[in-house]
């Protein structure tokens, strides 16, 4: 009997230096319930394909001849620019298109610019994925440096919108509409990543296919997973399925579009994936009908959109190893492979009133200790790695130290890295028990430093216990990095300063993760805004998870501007640091402390200060 089979695709715009953890995640569940998967990911192709000489050379020259096509809006539209929002939209990204390409080219040098970086891109890819060149940080970061020159010149042939290594900027002149995100996945003006699936993504191979799955984590993946989902159903009969964390978030209003089920789609699976992909494939094949695939959300034949019963509890305990074997570790950017993991779903404290994380994922489970540290084990010995990100937001103290003892027990001699919430279970003992086991750093949530915002955040951790976790970590030799929210609603400017000192005094931590608060219509704030000053809520656009607000205190315009501008200068100040801010290059921090140590990393400054493209 032919088996239909899925295939699970990973899009852009991912952070191309490790692999994707969903596709491997999913392969596995339909390949261990005895039908065919495979996964694919597209993501680190793209940033392998396109970021080459050639195309940094046609890309400046793409733009010049575009920047020609809207001079003409200076004269007629430069003088109103007070006016610019009551512009129709295909002026107002014109104007921004002007703007962009003006910028750059104006620029003295800016032509020897593009040709130095055409010369140096592929060496600066292939530098990434040296395992010598790669730890000597001069070379590895003017490496990045030429990666992110090469993609700010690729993105001009696309502006206003921009790629880059860790997002991807859609239309900024419009909002995020149903409209407005439908018009820029058939507009290849702006939208690069139509000609890029057109010449790149082998649609005759679908053919081995019954449904391709699309997983969109993340706003920047938006636009490319319906631009993808849009050219194999015009271009073939193979049936597309989104998922993932960002399209449960925004189900609701992607319901009352029963049109994207015509053009971009044919079903969403919401909620956690692993259930719901197997009963996917258990109707592929046949075994069920369309209307029994859990958590299904598709449309009948009388037009109506229908959700189908959601999945029954997931037990991490049943799920299989991840499945990379689909992946060619040699196109990530890194030279030493970082394998992504998850122990569990949910969040154990789940109650912090800005966070919508735990959306679309279950109630709190978390694999068995035995469990987890197996699936270590399996992976390290099945593909020849040590290096691991273990992906859950928080996980508790007590599960890591046994996890950690378990790991020492089997002589795993594995580095990793997690995030973490400061839970006082996190005692000087576990965490040593940790950094023995290979625990190099934690990603820990510290926030706000007053303790009022804390409180009104219900983050439900003690300022004093932190302060002990921190010292702790770092005194048995732990990196610290920490992720900050600036400007709480109500937070007063002495408090956003404190918070602000904090960082920049980098004796106990070493990398942070700043960000602004946004109000996210999934978050328990979303639903009481009022209750800590904020009014005038109005939407991002039915396809974004925020929502625009006014605050009591620091307005959101304010606190934008106070966050950009105290960024440009820590940067600034820390540019002869190997990273002061840790966003998304987590992995080869992880890889840079376990080859090093932390001291070395931390104590180590550039013959060169780091350039920004702000
Ligand atoms: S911020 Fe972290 S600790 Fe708080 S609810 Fe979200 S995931 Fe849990």
């Amino acid at each position: 009997m032919i088996m239909e089979k899925i295939l699970f695709v990973s899009v852009p715009q991912w952070y191309p230096m490790n692999p994707y953890l969903a596709g491997a995640v999913l392969t596995a569940q339909v390949k261990n319930a005895g039908y065919e998967a495979r996964s694919l990911d597209m993501n680190v192709r793209f940033f392998n394909d396109i970021l080459t000489k050639e195309n940094v050379l046609s890309s400046a020259n793409t733009a010049l001849m575009k920047l020609e096509r809207v001079k003409h809006l200076a004269a007629e539209y430069g003088s109103r620019l007070n006016e610019f929002q009551s512009f129709p939209p295909e002026i107002r990204t014109g104007l921004l298109r002007l703007r962009d390409i003006s910028a750059f080219f104006s620029k003295e040098g800016a032509d020897s610019l593009v040709k130095e970086i055409a010369e140096k891109i592929e060496d600066a890819v292939a530098v990434h994925k040296d395992k010598e060149r790669f730890y000597i940080p001069e070379l590895l970061f003017k490496a990045k440096e030429t990666v992110d020159d090469a993609l700010r010149i690729i993105s001009l042939a696309y502006a206003p919108t921009r790629i880059l290594i860790d997002n991807y900027i859609a239309d900024p002149a419009v909002d995020y509409s149903y409209e407005n995100v439908k018009r820029q996945c058939y507009d290849s003006d702006i939208n690069m990543f139509i000609s890029y699936f057109e010449e790149h993504f082998d649609f005759d191979a679908l053919k081995e296919y019954a449904v391709v799955g699309i997983s969109v984590a993340d706003l920047s993946q938006l636009v490319p997973a319906m631009t993808l989902g849009r050219l194999i159903k015009e271009r073939t009969q193979v049936k597309v399925s989104f998922g993932g964390n960002y399209v449960y978030k925004i189900i609701n209003d992607i319901k009352k579009q029963p049109e994207f089920f015509d053009l971009f789609c044919d079903y969403i699976t919401v909620g956690d994936g692993e259930t719901a992909a197997v009963s996917l494939a258990e109707f592929i094949n046949g075994k069920i009908p369309v209307n029994e695939v859990y958590s299904l959300v598709w449309k009948n034949e009388n037009g109506d959109i229908v959700t189908n019963e959601t999945a029954p509890l997931l037990k991490m305990d049943e799920l299989t190893v991840p499945d990379f074997s689909d992946y060619d570790f040699s196109l990530y950017f890194s030279p030493d492979t970082v394998i992504p993991v998850q122990f569990g779903k949910g969040c154990y404290w789940g109650k912090c009133a800005f966070c919508d994380f735990y959306t679309g994922q279950q109630k709190f489970d978390i694999k068995g200790v035995l469990h987890a540290a197996d699936e270590v084990e399996e992976l390290c010995k099945k593909y020849n790695v040590k290096h691991f990100a273990f992906v859950d937001e928080c996980v508790p103290p007590l599960f890591y130290d046994r996890f950690a003892t378990e790991i020492k027990k089997r002589g795993l001699k594995i580095h990793f890295y997690s995030f973490a919430r400061f839970d006082k279970g996190f005692t000087r003992e576990v965490l040593q028990n940790l950094h023995s086991a290979g625990a190099e750093y934690f990603s820990w949530g510290y926030e706000a430093e007053s303790p009022r915002l804390l409180e009104l955040m219900n983050k439900g951790i003690d300022p004093e216990i932190r302060s002990r976790i921190l010292k702790d970590s770092y005194e048995i030799g732990m990196w610290n990095q920490c992720t900050f929210l600036l400007g709480y609603p109500t937070e007063t400017p002495e408090e956003l300063q404190a918070t602000i000192d904090v960082i920049r005094n980098r004796e106990l931590i070493h990398s942070c993760t700043p960000s602004n608060f946004a109000l996210k219509k999934n978050a328990i704030l979303g639903s009481e805004p009022e209750s800590v000053g904020l009014s005038n809520i109005t939407t991002k656009g039915d396809f974004h998870i925020s929502f625009n607000y006014d605050s009591e205190g620091i307005s959101m315009e304010e606190v934008k501007k106070n966050r950009l501008s105290f960024e440009q200068q820590f940067l600034v100040d820390t540019a002869d640091t190997l990273w002061s801010l840790g966003f998304t290059d987590t992995d080869h921090m992880l890889l840079y402390i376990a080859h090093y140590g932390r001291d070395y990393v931390k104590d180590y400054r550039l013959p060169f200060k780091k350039k920004y493209n702000f």
